[in-house]
């Protein structure tokens, strides 16, 4: 093909056929040139936005699996949080209460696990604020166990010390109900039989036949057996851990030594008279950390709360002991 072009020529009168100049050439090139890229590249720019390339349809698909993977995933972490608050509840409001001790203290429990900035590595991408968002969560999750199991042990460990302690400290009364003659002179200021003024009665007296049977009230060691003239006269003394310690008083005889185990509701002795006493009768007391407290209100396993009341009731009524 001539680049050519059409000219009017006024001398012949015809139209006729002449070269492109140079310049003409340029221009005329240049043009098609540039209606070239507009054309063909506005094609592959249609194309590419209509038709995805199987490699882009692929990337697509896992794209929008991952995700849901994730989903998935935020999921399952919100329900693993959910049972783990239901776990952290019934550690406090039920294993703590019972057991007596104070609540994991929510400072801990709610310990931050650092900022954000820790997972500034997964930032930068599509999914940056989902996955961070995620990890952080699990950091958290993992940081509540450990706090939990912690927990948990400390909890069992009271538990299992706790029953040590049940079997341990006094709770049952020394002597039958039906070997009493009467409750004699309880816990307070009562008039001595042969001092006949008022002292405090440091102990609790259960009048009963010499040679009745004496339980020991709680697990524990016999710390000492001995036989006085006046005073506790054959007495007994168990320590039974925790801070408590019982004696057992005025026997006439006694079936343990120092170092024997004793359990709860073992016989160690027999009600007598001997020490300073009028009558036969077991004089008991409960010794908490070294100071005398009131034998009653350590009957709790062995009675009704009728039973209960009406042996507080008598021991109350009582205005002499029998030391
Ligand atoms: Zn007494």
């Amino acid at each position: 093909m001539r680049w050519t072009k059409r000219r009017f020529n006024p001398n012949s009168l015809r139209v006729e056929q002449v070269p492109l100049t140079r310049k003409e050439l340029m221009w005329a090139l240049s043009v098609r040139l540039f209606w070239l890229v507009v054309i063909g590249g506005g094609s592959v720019w249609l194309f590419d936005q209509v038709f995805q390339s199987p490699a882009d349809r692929a990337r697509d698909r896992e794209i929008a699996f991952l995700e849901d993977q994730l989903e998935d995933m935020r999921r399952h972490v919100a329900q693993m949080d959910a049972a783990l608050e239901n776990l952290e509840r019934r550690d406090d409001a039920v294993y703590r209460t019972i057991l007596g001790v104070p609540p994991v203290p929510e400072h801990i429990r709610q310990a931050g696990v650092g900022g954000a900035d820790r997972f500034s590595d997964v930032r930068g991408h599509l999914h940056s604020e989902e996955v961070a968002d995620l990890k952080m969560r699990i950091a958290e999750l993992q940081r509540a166990l450990v706090t939990q199991s912690k927990s948990l042990d400390e909890v069992a460990e009271m538990a299992r010390e706790y029953e040590d302690r049940l079997e341990s400290i006094p709770a049952i009364q020394p002597v039958r109900n039906e070997d009493l003659h009467r409750m004699a002179g309880g816990w307070g200021y009562r008039i001595h039989p042969i001092y006949k003024v008022r002292k405090f009665h440091f102990g609790m007296d259960f009048s009963a036949p010499e040679g009745t049977e004496i339980f020991a009230t709680g697990d524990g060691e016999v710390v000492k057996v001995k036989r006085l003239y006046n005073g506790y006269g054959r007495h007994v003394v168990i320590r039974h851990g925790f801070g408590y310690e019982t004696l057992y008083a005025h026997m006439s005889s006694t079936d343990v030594k120092v170092g024997d185990r004793v359990h709860r509701g073992q016989v160690i002795g027999r009600v007598g008279s001997s020490g300073t006493s009028t009558s036969s009768h077991l004089h008991y007391e409960v010794h908490k950390d070294g100071v005398k407290v009131n034998p009653a209100h350590y009957f709790f396993n062995d009675l009704t709360p009728e039973e209960y009341e009406a042996m507080l009731e008598a021991s109350e009524a009582e205005t002499q002991s029998l030391d």
